[in-house]
This record gives C-alpha cells, sequence and structure tokens, in this order.
C-alpha cells in the first residue's frame, strides 16, 4: 500500500479557513481526513502541506510513526514551528484515519479500546458565532447571563465565554470589576450546576492574569484559560499555585518539549493541546502520556471545524485523563453539510457517544467545501487606548 497524493481541500468558514487534509493511497477508495486549519496562514499551511508531501508520498501510510518522524526532523530544519507542527498534524490525523479504515474499527478501538462510554461536550457563548464569542462587550454583563441562558436551553452543561477583555501590562480595577460583573451575571442566569469556564486568550501580563484569577476564584470557575502569554511559563504557574480554580493552557504549544516545561513547573491543572496544531494525533498522546504522570487533565482546544472534532472525540475515548470536549455549533449555519458523523450527540446534555464507524468516522462532502472557497480571514486586531498593540 502507498500514498498517492496529498490534497488540501480549503473551505471558508467566516472567522477561519478550514484546511481539510485528504491522504490519498494506491488502494481503490481508501482515503484519510485530517485537517490543518490555522487562522490567517492558510496559504503558509497549504504550501507546508505541499512541502512535506515530497517526503510521504510513495510510502507505506500504515508506517504512521515513522512517517511523522521523517516530517519533523528530515531536512534539518524541526517541525515546532506552528506552520509546520500544523502541516504535520493535518497529515498525522488522515494517517490514523486510513490506519482505522485498514483494521476496519474507529481510531479509539486502535489505541486499547474505550475508556468511557460518553463524552461531555461544552459550547462558546453564542455557540462559536463570531460576534456573540469574539465581540459581546464585557461592559455588557448581562448580555453574558442572556447568552450563557441560551445556552443551557440549548442543552449544554458547560460554556466558555471571553469575560476578561483586553488589558494592558498593568491597569487599575476596572477591567476586572468588569469581568467579575459578567461572571456573576452568568452564574446568577445559570446556578451552580453549570460549569463556567473563562478564555482569557492571553491578553493579560502574568500580574494581571493573577489579579482576574484572584478576582474570579469565588465563583468556582471549571477552568480559568490562557490567563497570561505561554510563553511565560513562571508567570502561569505562579498563577496556578495562587488561586485553586485550575488553569487551562496549551493551545499555542506545538511539541512535546514545551509541554515537559509546562508540566514539571505544573504550570496548569488542564492541557489544551490542539490536536491539528501540536503534530497531530501521534505527539497528542506522547504529550496525554506525560501529562498522566502529572495528573493534569485533558481539554484539547477545538474550536475549528468537524475533521478537528472527530479526532478530539477519537482521541478522548482513549484517553482517561480527558474531561471534556470543546464544541462549536454555529460558527456556519451549513456545518453539517460538510461532514456526515459517525458519532451522536444526545441533545439533553450535548454528550457524545462514540463512533463506530473505521478510522474517525467521518466523511466529508467536497462538493460543499467547493461551495466556500478560501477568503481572507477577517482581521482580529487589538489596540489599547494608547494606541499600542494589543493581545486579541
Ligand atoms: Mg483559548
Amino acid at each position: 500500500m502507498k500514498i498517492t497524493a496529498i490534497e488540501t481541500h480549503v473551505c471558508n468558514a467566516r472567522m477561519r479557513n478550514w484546511i481539510f487534509v485528504k491522504v490519498v493511497t494506491d488502494q481503490p477508495g481508501l482515503i484519510g481526513w485530517g485537517e490543518a486549519t490555522l487562522e490567517w496562514h492558510t496559504r503558509g499551511v497549504v504550501g507546508a502541506i505541499e512541502d512535506l508531501s515530497q517526503l510521504v508520498v510513495g510510502a507505506d501510510p500504515a508506517r504512521i510513526e515513522h512517517l511523522w518522524q521523517m516530517m519533523y526532523r528530515q531536512h534539518f530544519w524541526h517541525g515546532n514551528g506552528i506552520v509546520r507542527s500544523t502541516a504535520i498534524a493535518g497529515i498525522d490525523i488522515a494517517l490514523w484515519d486510513i490506519a482505522g479504515k485498514v483494521a476496519g474499527m474507529p481510531c479509539h478501538r486502535l489505541w486499547g479500546g474505550p475508556v468511557r462510554d460518553s463524552i461531555r461536550t461544552y459550547c462558546h457563548l453564542g455557540g462559536g458565532r463570531m460576534e456573540d464569542f469574539y465581540e459581546t462587550s464585557v461592559d455588557n454583563a448581562k448580555q453574558f447571563g442572556e447568552l450563557a441562558t441560551q445556552a443551557v436551553e440549548e442543552g449544554f452543561t458547560a460554556m466558555k465565554t471571553m469575560a476578561v477583555p483586553p488589558t494592558m501590562p498593568l491597569e487599575g480595577n476596572r477591567p476586572v470589576r468588569a469581568a467579575e460583573a459578567c461572571v456573576v451575571a452568568m452564574r446568577e442566569a445559570v446556578g451552580e450546576d453549570i460549569d463556567l469556564m473563562v478564555d482569557c486568550h492571553a491578553r493579560p501580563s502574568p500580574a494581571m492574569g493573577l489579579k482576574f484569577a484572584r478576582a474570579l476564584d469565588p465563583y468556582g470557575l471549571y477552568f480559568f484559560e490562557e490567563p497570561c502569554w505561554p510563553e511565560s511559563i513562571e508567570g502561569l504557574a505562579r498563577i496556578n499555585a495562587a488561586v485553586t480554580t485550575p488553569i487551562a493552557t496549551g493551545e499555542r504549544m506545538t511539541h512535546l518539549a514545551q509541554f515537559r516545561d509546562l508540566f514539571a513547573q505544573r504550570g496548569c491543572d488542564v492541557v489544551q493541546m490542539d490536536i491539528t496544531h501540536c503534530g497531530g494525533l501521534s505527539e497528542a498522546r506522547r504529550i496525554a502520556a506525560l501529562a498522566e504522570a502529572y495528573r493534569i487533565s485533558l481539554a484539547p482546544h477545538n474550536p475549528q471545524g468537524p475533521v478537528s472534532t472527530a479526532a478530539s472525540l477519537e482521541f478522548g475515548f482513549s484517553q482517561p485523563s480527558y474531561i471534556i470536549c470543546e464544541s462549536v455549533h454555529a460558527d456556519v449555519p451549513w456545518r453539517q453539510e460538510v461532514v456526515d458523523e459517525g458519532f451522536t450527540i444526545d441533545p439533553n446534555g450535548r454528550i457524545v457517544r462514540p463512533n463506530t464507524r473505521p478510522g474517525l468516522g467521518i466523511e466529508i462532502n467536497e462538493e460543499e467545501v467547493r461551495r466556500h472557497p478560501f477568503e481572507q480571514e477577517i482581521p482580529q486586531q487589538v489596540f489599547y487606548s494608547d494606541g499600542s498593540v494589543g493581545d486579541w
């Protein structure tokens, strides 16, 4: 069996261009689907996949680890920059899809069989609709409460919000009190039985991240995400040690050694490796093994397209420390037209039952993908009140 081609299929989904990766083999009908979506770097990733295809076309797709080593290590430059690690991930995920199809079983059964009966999902406020999730002002706490109520009405028992505003390296109480008001509004709207998460998008400095984390600690967040830049592991560790709320991070980390340093300093209690950015399912499994040694929970980052979701779920059914699957359902109204999925979601509680089809259990509708060709992503630029550059 040989790989004969690697194709990229770009599908514009408003804020993101989903990059679907199709690995084609010489066996009639045997293909694998991966995903390598990287907002604002679509052309770079598509080009990187074209570069990597020189290493893998003609090879046996069953040699997943060997091919991963080639893609990561060959031609001198290691594959740990975000563009290449994402390109590697797209191909690696597709190779696992092929491996499952060859074996006639879902990927999670290749990895030791299901470790749980179901997986809970969480949503973004507004279901991931860009304007609701990213653009609801923290000065509008009431709207946070209303969107949280709507998520519960849609069956979710957990949700994530952007309740921490862009913040200069040092600010007074105003942004902290605004964030607190949003969390209070959501807690009052949904009660204590619903899990709330706040994503800081690494907007604060470590000093401000600590202020936000302390202010929100009494409200019992399920986790508090990216309270400062991922480059500042000591900042993350300081915040994680200072509050009872578990700190989550890892979506911008691209290789095992970064996660080793993060875990060793106890920079988080929830790791959010992104399977489409960290080198794929092969590297995610290594990161998970390392996390297991520290009893750190797994909640992979997954706001992208449907192949990423299927990969996260297959991974989750095989990993004991996996706690919840991030999900987006309202980013574009035609999301379900693009994919046919092998798993089922119980609308009551938004609980996923395992896929029983081989591989990732998905089929991508290429005709529907072609209806949404590449468009330049909508810019997301942040400037502070003095005109200096901020973090989105
Ligand atoms: Mg995040």
